[in-house]
């Protein structure tokens, strides 16, 4: 499957790539991408794919959307940047602030921008640090986090990153922080277990760490509404509500990252409304610009901001921020996007189409590689098995995945392979007979997968 033109080549020759296999990549050579028009895009060689997974879980309005262009165009020719930092703000900024404040859950109205996911959780450590410290109790500064929990790659987000590739060779994490179970029934579910009893025996274990490190110094619990990176697994029945009791008695804050969740990802407009978080943080990013712009925010509680703000004489300002915090180009585009979700109801099609993409990855369950087909609204994972009665994984972990995820450009698609479990997370614009044609798409694939498995996993 190699790709050998001058461009690839050129690539090969200076960049770094972020979590790909640099000895692989000089052997294969990258995907030039080109243009992308609605759901799909197109590389450089002319060639057209689905884009399975909306870019990294993004591009809500889909790609080649000109009245984005037209926003940040506008603003780059009237103010193409100011900061935000003492005593200055851009129309853009407090726009889009207003807009967030009315979207996101009552007493989520204040707002702070980052540029990144990765920047937005450690600034949310700092600001959860910031208010014990302002309510003089500096000892409690714990996180609480899950194993396969996503938050990003900066040191600190990386630390409640719960996967072992971001901590293994950076010795991580470096801020106290306690993983508990992933709550993936189908992995984690013990034989005999029910899903009920599951989420007790996560409750009990949440319980237990908490008596084990003392509330006192557990400072907040952050969570991802559904999983995603870490292989697309939705919460099970009642897990949050018992999360959130627990967290509420022991006056453990809890952070929703709603960071691919938010914007109507799950037919909600946040992630936090489908399983019934009421967060005092909530981090968004991606789909808010449908990463036109990099951009990202943390909605803060009204308890949070007072604490913060009140006791700026005593600790001082909140002393954090970025060059390009509340950029008015990113703030602008963001406004121009959410204004699209709006108005296209993009949000409802997530719920109507929702319903056509989990029916249709649910027939898939037969398939004698797939072990367990999973999914809420516009994102899905495909979780792909050795052996089908008892889940056994392939003998190498990931290997069969990395296959379907090369053998799927083939065939016009692009989905991402997260250690055997293919995901799916297209624009929320897609339609049902595009739905249909990434299912055909991905069902060729694995019957090319079961091909070459039988044929002993040649080379590729
Ligand atoms: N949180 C979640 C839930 C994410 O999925 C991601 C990125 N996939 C991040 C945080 C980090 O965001 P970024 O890549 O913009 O730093």
């Amino acid at each position: 499957m190699s790709r050998p033109n001058s461009t690839a080549a050129r690539d090969i020759a200076h960049q770094l790539h972020p979590y790909t296999n640099a000895v692989r990549h000089a052997e294969i050579g990258p995907i030039v991408m080109d243009r992308g028009e609605g759901i799909y895009v197109f590389d450089d060689q002319g060639n057209r794919y689905i884009e399975g997974l909306a870019g990294l879980w993004s591009v809500a309005v889909g790609f080649g959307e000109k009245r984005l262009v037209e926003a940040a165009r506008k603003q780059l020719d009237k103010l193409p940047y100011y900061h935000t930092f003492a005593h200055k703000s851009h129309l853009p900024s407090i726009e889009l602030a207003e807009k967030l404040a009315e979207m996101t859950p009552e007493g989520l109205s204040h707002v702070f921008f980052t540029n990144s996911g990765s920047e937005a959780n450690d600034t949310v450590i700092k600001l959860v640090w910031y208010y014990n410290n302002a309510l003089g109790r500096p000892k409690k500064k714990k996180f609480l986090a899950r194993t396969q929990g996503y938050h990003g790659v900066t040191v600190a987000a990386a630390s409640l990153t719960g996967l072992p590739n971001n901590h293994r060779d950076f010795d991580l994490p470096a801020i106290p922080v306690r993983h508990l179970t992933c709550p993936h029934f189908y992995r984690f579910g013990n034989p005999g277990e029910t899903e009920a009893q599951f989420v007790e025996r996560l409750a009990a274990e949440l319980e237990a760490v908490i008596q084990e490190e003392g509330a006192d110094t557990i400072a907040a619990f952050i969570g991802e509404p559904l999983m995603s990176a870490g292989g697309v697994i939705p919460a099970p029945e009642g897990y949050w509500q018992k999360v959130q009791e627990i967290c509420r008695r022991y006056d453990i804050l809890v952070v929703a990252d709603e960071v691919i969740t938010g914007f109507g990802r799950l037919g909600t407009t946040f992630g936090s409304e489908h399983y019934g978080i009421k967060p005092d943080l909530m981090v968004l990013s991606k789909q808010i610009t449908s990463s036109y712009q990099p951009l990202a925010a943390i909605m803060i509680s009204d308890d949070i901001f007072k604490a913060v703000a009140d006791n700026s004489g005593k600790i001082g300002t909140f002393g954090h921020g970025y060059t390009a915090t509340g950029h008015p180009v990113a703030t602008a585009v963001a406004l121009e996007n959410l204004a699209i979700i709006e108005e296209r109801k993009l949000v409802e099609n997530a719920t109507a189409m929702g319903k056509v993409l989990q029916a249709r990855l649910a027939k898939l369950a037969s398939h004698p590689l797939v072990g367990e087909v999973r999914g809420v609204g516009l994102i899905a994972g495909v979780e792909l098995v050795a052996d089908k009665a008892t889940k056994a994984r392939f003998a190498e972990h990931g290997k069969v995945g990395a296959y379907v995820f090369a053998r799927a450009h083939h065939h016009g698609l692009i989905v991402r392979n997260i250690m055997d479990t293919l995901a799916f997370c297209p624009p929320l614009i897609i339609t049902e007979s595009q739905i249909e044609e990434m299912a055909q798409a991905f069902e060729r694939t694995l019957d090319d997968a079961a091909e070459w498995i039988a044929a002993g996993q040649p080379a590729y």
